[in-house]
């Protein structure tokens, strides 16, 4: 791979009626969607809801560049013009490359409530037996 070669790379296209990637507001077939909060049937301006991500489910705003669901496109769109393939092909490629973010991250709480899980009701156990013992 020849590295001084860098093509410029778009940012993901996010749709400003229904939030998700790929198209534009003037070409959009879906619903109005709050960027804010992810709800259908009004616009983020009129919106004072808790931030939530339409495309990830996160706490932040659709439009946010923190996102795993914004770093997911962004990657096909990288992959698609380095590999100078289609926009299907690149995000089949990205997905089976990068495991989804969202499994390993809830596999590791999975594993790390596994691993505290004990302790937590050994602590809750032991502030018992503190409790009692004051009582008395
Ligand atoms: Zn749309
Ligand atoms: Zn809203
Ligand atoms: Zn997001």
């Amino acid at each position: 791979m020849c590295l001084s070669v860098r093509p410029y790379i778009p940012n993901p296209l996010c749709c400003f009626k229904c939030q998700h990637f790929g198209h534009s507001k003037t070409s959009c077939r879906g619903t109005l969607t709050c960027a804010r909060c992810a709800e259908m049937g009004h616009d983020s301006s009129q919106s004072t809801a808790v931030e939530k991500c339409v495309n990830c489910k996160d706490i932040h705003t659709s439009f946010s560049r923190n996102g795993s669901a914004w770093k997911l496109e962004k990657e096909i769109i990288t992959t698609k013009i380095k590999k100078q393939i289609s926009y299907p092909e690149a995000r089949k490629l990205v997905k089976t490359q990068t495991p989804a973010s969202a499994t390993s991250y809830s596999s590791i709480v999975k594993t790390h409530v596994q691993l505290y899980a004990p302790i937590t009701i050994l602590e809750t156990f032991c502030t018992v037996i503190l409790n009692l013992i004051q009582l008395t």
